[in-house]
């Protein structure tokens, strides 16, 4: 059996007590025989700086670039608000992502059926749904030259963002999308607005390219992103892989995000490229939702957006796809049997504490046989 390199950063608030909850699942993995890990443990955010005075330091970022896959909590609170800026919690997220080259940001939005009635869309518009966001992340307007705010010479101002793309950072997160359609219901949707921007033009155009070349075999459609996210609340179930670019994609992962109901529950994955000798990816796991400083150390953290994010580690970095199945299973038959963490729960209704939702999963994956 395989034995993965996990790094295991829980970070800052609630990070410490979601991740808790994913080491008795790994551990109920490795008891079974299903799967084996070397973990390390790291130190990223706040908890960092107080250690080290940096938001990250070099020792873990070297556990980083040998880990097959990275496991990351959450950063930040109140405690650091006044830290020098180049150290602040979220710089640590930062210099991973740079570092690591992560340029594809994976965020699924799963509704499980038994919290449909949670959306804010009408349950059978988001029962069942499973649709998967590619958003590229190293790229496009956020990063773009020249980026700056100039006063002209009539003392008004005027501010720049640049929207940039090359063929081949085009090329490479599409290949994702493909690769990843092929592993789930073979279709991708390409988002962008070649109506009035070149670079929707050149996305196109490139999208269109490779799929003549390398992915006839995937169902390819072109979506205007305007489009793209009314559809999303019209009927979202019509989409299985969603390809897009650092800004449309930040909007509409979000609108996706909100199908499903709590912060608590997003799961997500940040890729970089693949290695040409070993074919593995270095990878980013992690919970979208933040430290949440209002609840840290009260045990009404969701755990399920971490073990989730694991469920993801175990597709996705591991190959370990029956692993990934049955994790995600437990989840489901967790929430099917009516187990809710405070966030989930309807009002007046009983909730579980983040560990005791921690051991239902383990107890459902158990059961599972
Ligand atoms: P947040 O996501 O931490 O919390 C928003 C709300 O959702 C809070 O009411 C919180 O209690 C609730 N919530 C979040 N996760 C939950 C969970 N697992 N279970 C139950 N409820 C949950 O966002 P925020 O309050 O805007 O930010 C708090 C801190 O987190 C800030 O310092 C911010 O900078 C940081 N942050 C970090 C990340 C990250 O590490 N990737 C992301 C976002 C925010």
């Amino acid at each position: 059996m395989a034995t993965h390199k996990l790094l295991l950063l829980p970070g800052d608030g609630i990070g410490p007590e979601v991740m808790a909850q994913v080491e008795t699942v790994v551990s109920w993995f490795e008891k079974r025989g299903l799967a084996g890990f070397a973990i390390e443990k790291g130190l990223v955010g706040g908890c960092a700086y107080d250690a080290h005075k940096q938001a990250i330091s070099e020792g873990d970022m070297k556990l980083a670039q040998d880990a097959d896959a990275v496991l990351f909590g959450a950063v930040g609170g109140p405690k650091w608000a006044d830290v020098p800026y180049q150290h602040r919690p979220e710089a640590g997220l930062l210099r991973l992502r740079k570092d690591l080259g992560l340029f594809a940001n994976l965020r699924p939005a799963i509704c499980y059926p038994a919290l449909a009635s949670a959306s804010s869309l009408k349950p059978e518009v988001v029962e069942g749904l499973d649709i998967l966001i590619v958003r590229e992340l190293t790229g496009g307007v956020y990063f773009g030259e020249p980026k700056e705010i100039v006063t002209l010479e009539d003392g008004s101002k005027r501010g720049v963002d640049t929207q940039v793309y090359t063929t081949p950072e085009i090329d490479r997160i599409c290949r994702v999308a493909f690769e990843l359609a092929r592993t789930r219901r073979n279709k991708v949707s390409s988002a962008e607005k070649h109506n009035v921007m070149k670079t929707g033009v050149l996305w196109k155009q490139t999208v269109t390219a490779l799929h003549a070349k390398d992915y006839s075999d995937v169902e390819l459609e072109h979506v205007l992103a305007d489009n793209c996210a009314m559809q999303l609340v019209r009927w979202p179930k019509q989409y299985d892989v969603i390809v897009t670019d650092n800004l449309f994609g930040d909007i509409l992962s979000d609108v996706a995000a909100m199908l499903t109901g709590s912060l608590g529950m997003l799961p997500s994955a940040s890729l970089g490229a693949e290695d040409a000798a070993t074919g593995k990816r270095k990878a980013l796991y992690e919970p979208v939702h933040g430290s949440a400083p209002d609840i840290a150390g009260k045990g009404l953290a969701n755990p399920i957006a971490m073990i989730g994010s694991f469920a993801m580690a175990l597709r996705y970095s591991f190959g370990a796809i029956e692993a990934a199945d049955r994790l995600e299973g437990a989840i489901a038959d967790v929430l099917g049997s009516g187990t809710r963490t405070k966030d989930i729960a309807a009002p007046g209704t009983n909730a579980v504490s983040t560990s005791e939702m921690g051991a239902a999963i383990v107890k459902a994956l158990e059961a599972r046989g």
